[in-house]
């Protein structure tokens, strides 16, 4: 039976090491061990026990651990080969009676490969986490980009109509107020045929700031066309909408666009909600601003005529 059991521990895969407790002095190897560390039986036997550990210290936690009850079960320590090389160990250390010796048996599997594997498999999760964040943040991007005019940085005309249905639809639930502006730059090919196709892009791009600047938080402005822009003016009596309207109006006419010579004004369209859809309310401020044009430009309309 005993020899029977021998026969066991020597063809095992993992090194099985016997220590005195006392001196810490190797009292038993099986083969697997001399594999692991590199070492002939002969040289191991007898020599101490924390020489084979990377840290010595490590082997002094692990006795006291087992002196102090707190079991040592599939601990990853870095043992040191003969020649001086190092390999990752899970040991599991038990304290053992052993021909009237209190000794200490260690079984330790060598577990480098599998960390190595284990390593590059944590490797490439981070780094294909770290794909797919790059990813959504590019569709965020592209998504932002797609709905906006790359000129103004405003929303296009498409994205435009989807937030005013949008915004329909909010309104027809809560019956709150929804005005919409149409405004135009006023003789603007004049712009462009005096000063140049560069400056005329240059004035749409301080023409929407301007906008910009004088709306709500919650207002929504697009690029309708070319020089032609609207303005959603969610949850807002159509007085108010009037004078954010005029405010925009008057901060055109006054700006300064570093040109001599060079003012611009802009004619607006300013429709409320009613009942009617997108389209409808488009059409009565278009048609709101095309009034504005006919009475001379520079101002606002927001009664429609019957004709
Ligand atoms: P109105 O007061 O009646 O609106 O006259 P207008 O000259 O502003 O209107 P019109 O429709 O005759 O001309 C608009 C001009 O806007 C013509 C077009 O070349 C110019 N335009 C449209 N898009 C752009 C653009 O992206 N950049 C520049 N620089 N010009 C543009
Ligand atoms: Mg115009
Ligand atoms: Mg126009």
């Amino acid at each position: 039976m005993v020899e029977l059991f021998r026969t066991m521990i020597e063809i095992i895969p993992f090194s099985i090491i016997l220590t005195s407790k006392i001196d810490n002095k190797i009292l038993y190897i099986n083969s697997k061990t001399e594999e692991f560390f590199g070492c002939e039986r002969l040289d191991m036997l007898s020599s101490e026990a924390t020489s084979y550990y990377k840290c010595p210290k490590d082997r002094q936690d692990l006795a006291e651990d087992i002196n102090n009850g707190i079991p040592v079960k599939d601990r990853e320590i870095t043992f040191k080969r003969k020649d001086g090389t190092y390999f990752l160990g899970s040991i599991t250390m038990v304290s053992a009676m052993y021909i009237e010796h209190e000794v200490l048996l260690s079984c330790i599997n060598d577990i480098t490969d599998k960390k190595m594997v284990e390593e590059k498999m944590k490797q490439d999760k981070e780094m294909i986490e770290k794909m797919n964040d790059d990813l959504l943040v590019m569709n965020r991007e592209l998504k932002n980009r797609s709905r906006r005019d790359s000129l103004t940085n405003l929303f296009n005309h498409q994205h435009i109509n989807e937030l005013l249905e949008e915004e329909i639809e909010q309104t027809s639930k809560t019956g709150n107020d929804l005005c919409v502006l149409m405004l135009d730059i006023d003789f603007f090919k004049l712009v462009n045929d005096n000063y140049g196709h560069q400056i005329g892009d240059r004035v749409l791009i301080e023409v929407s700031n301007q906008i910009i600047k004088n709306v709500r938080n919650s207002d929504l402005v697009g690029r309708y066309g070319g020089e032609e822009f609207i303005v959603i003016l969610p949850d807002i009596k159509s007085e108010d909408a009037y004078k954010l309207a005029e405010r925009i109006r008057l901060s055109i006419q006054e700006y300064d666009f570093g040109v001599s010579g060079l003012k611009v004004t802009i004619s607006i369209g300013l429709a409320q909600r009613n009942t009617e859809d997108g389209k409808a309310i488009i059409n009565r401020a278009d048609n709101l601003l095309y009034q504005a044009k006919m009475k001379g430009r520079n101002r606002i309309e927001n009664i429609e005529e019957s004709n």
